[in-house]
């Protein structure tokens, strides 16, 4: 019997982690977190009996807890209640599916409590990869990639030797701006922002999928997650978002995983890794797959995944400061206080405005990330 928790069980990535788990016989939920969403908690809380859940609002703990006083599931609050569910005795997976930096703390204590990871959260590993990596050695502790674009390398490097890879080929859909210019994006609004072509996802990544920062993020990701130099990832678009990645090895092979845009693949596929069970859903059907296309990204356009690559490659505090600006305007953005090209607007600002450090420690990374909110909340009153 698999026994898992989940971080962020009520958002996209965890409700169809919860899918997974309906799907399947072995597999037992032991603890599910939320932000403030106690709804969709109590629901979850009534249909997978986990023993212990945790939200980050204190308030809506103190509610969540009158609703189910009829169960016997404890109701903890804050970072040490994420903390708690994530370092549970009997869970031997902890799905990370927060969304943002708040799950580095977490995400470093379920390693060391000796947890696999299935990792959704890729703010964790563009900040704190220098961190992160060699714990997950130290720990002797699997961490496998849910992002879908991860989840496709991982799956063309199965079985082949990691020195052989010349280039890992990232996929992107483009979002829904594609082809756009600067001039296009002047007036964009947040309901534009929202439509992603191919893939239904949390409102930070849909809009991090349209300004391409989500690619830069991944971008990072691949970097420790593969250990790879960044001359060796190469974006490519590819709009109908039907390959999902592709590894390129030496001899000039290319290795790609297809299949429909369906995120309980990926997280089946951490969840049970090396084992490929049955999941229902549609079929990729290649007599009506008129056309595969693929485009070199415009990284003027979306200068946030150029960014991405000078951060990355400068290292140190770099990513943190690149990744908090991003949170901080997004949800900025989504609350219609900027306008669209603001986003990266803050993001070039943060990154001027800041004194590097090559090693930076956690705790150092929460502090620049405090930091770099309060620059910006000076700059743009
Ligand atoms: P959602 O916004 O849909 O869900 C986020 C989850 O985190 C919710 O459970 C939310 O709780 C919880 N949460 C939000 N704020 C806090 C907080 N301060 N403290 C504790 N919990 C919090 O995000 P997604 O599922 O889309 O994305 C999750 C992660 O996975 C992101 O890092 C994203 O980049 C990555 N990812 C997502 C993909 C997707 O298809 N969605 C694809 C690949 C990667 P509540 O509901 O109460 O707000
Ligand atoms: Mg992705």
């Amino acid at each position: 019997m698999k026994e898992i928790a989940i971080l962020g069980s009520t958002g996209s990535i965890g409700t169809q982690t919860l899918d997974v788990v309906r799907n399947n016989q072995d597999i037992k939920v032991v603890a599910l977190t939320a932000g403030s969403n106690i709804e969709k908690l109590e629901e979850q809380i009534r249909e997978f009996h986990p023993k212990v859940v945790a939200l980050w609002n204190e308030k809506s703990a103190k509610d969540l807890r009158k609703r189910v006083s009829d169960l016997p599931v404890e109701v903890l609050a804050g970072m040490d209640g994420m903390i708690s569910c994530a370092t549970i005795s009997d869970a031997n997976i902890v799905v990370t599916a927060v969304v943002g930096m708040i799950g580095i703390l977490p995400t470093i204590e379920a390693i060391k409590a000796g947890k696999d990871i299935a990792l959704a959260n890729k703010e964790t590993l563009v900040t704190a990869g220098h961190i992160i990596m060699p714990l997950v050695k130290e720990y002797n502790v699997s961490l496998l990639p849910v992002d879908s674009e991860h989840s496709a390398i991982f799956q063309a490097l199965n079985g082949e030797n990691p020195k052989e890879v010349s280039r890992i080929l990232l996929t992107a859909s483009g979002g829904p701006f594609r082809g756009k210019k600067k001039k296009d994006l002047q007036n964009i609004q947040l309901e534009d922002a929202l439509k992603h072509p191919n893939w239904l996802m949390g409102r930070k990544i849909t809009i991090d999928s349209s300004t391409m920062v989500n690619k830069g993020l991944e971008v990072i990701e691949a970097k420790w997650l593969f250990d790879i130099d960044f001359e060796q990832i190469q974006v490519v678009i590819q709009p109908q978002s039907v390959i999902h990645s592709m590894v390129e090895f030496a001899d000039g092979g290319v290795i790609a995983q297809l299949g429909t845009p369906d995120m309980r693949l990926p997280i089946q596929y951490a969840l049970y890794y090396p084992e490929r069970r049955p999941l229902p859903g549609d079929r990729l059907d290649f007599y009506k797959l008129s056309q595969l296309t693929f485009e070199e990204p415009d990284m003027e356009t979306f200068k946030g995944l150029k960014l991405a690559y000078l951060v990355g490659k400068t290292g140190g505090s770099m990513p943190t400061v690149y990744n908090a600006a991003n949170e901080y305007a997004v949800a900025k953005f989504l609350n219609k206080e900027i306008k669209y090209l603001e986003i990266i607007d803050m993001i070039s600002y943060a990154l001027d405005s800041h004194q590097y450090i090559s090693d930076p420690s956690v705790q150092d990374i929460l502090e620049i990330e405090q930091e770099t909110y309060h620059n910006l909340k000076e700059k743009w009153k």
